[in-house]
């Protein structure tokens, strides 16, 4: 790819090692790449990639300057998986280790409250969820799908963040 076939909103700090990496983990999932853009940008603290993980995963998102960790869960029926967490800096993959390794998956309210904290999701958002999950809202479902939260009704923080998620979003669609 030459310097003019790249998406216009490509970032102009980002260098081609960056770029690699991401075409990697896109051909891992597109999923994975774009929640490693959005976490590489800080627009998540932290994410989480709930399928299984190979060593060159891993090494596309160190390489990236990203923190990666293991972090074993167990599901109700007792069986265990692990789920890989990343982040631009330590402190959010010690949270969610500290409150979650070795735990079951669940979805009490403090385990929304706390996974809501790490990934970035507006704190409105999160309190609505925990009352009602998917509480219907106006916000447009086009842009819902590019979220990984669920937005509330009349939110004043989505609307500023959906912008940059679809930036980041068109990004990895185009590399
Ligand atoms: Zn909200």
């Amino acid at each position: 790819m030459t310097d003019q076939d790249k998406p216009m909103d490509v970032q102009p700090h980002w260098d081609g090692k960056i770029e690699a990496k991401i075409r990697a983990l896109k051909a891992v999932d597109f999923e994975l790449a774009y929640l490693a853009l959005l976490t590489y940008e800080g627009i998540k603290p932290l994410s989480r990639w709930e399928k299984p993980t190979d060593d060159r995963t891993l090494v596309a998102l160190r390489g990236m300057g990203l923190h990666t960790e293991r972090v074993r869960r167990k599901v109700r029926s007792g069986k265990a998986f692990d789920e890989t967490i990343f982040s631009r800096t330590c402190m959010p993959l010690e949270i969610y280790a500290e409150h979650f390794r070795d735990r079951p998956v669940d979805k009490s309210a403090e385990t929304v409250r706390v996974e809501g904290f790490l990934f970035g999701y507006p704190p409105c958002c999160v309190s609505q969820y925990v009352r009602q999950p998917y509480a219907p809202h106006e916000f447009p479902m086009q842009q819902q799908e590019v979220l990984f939260h669920w937005s509330c009704r009349g939110c004043v923080i989505t609307p500023s963040l959906i912008r940059h998620y679809e930036r980041i979003h068109r990004i990895v669609h185009a590399f």
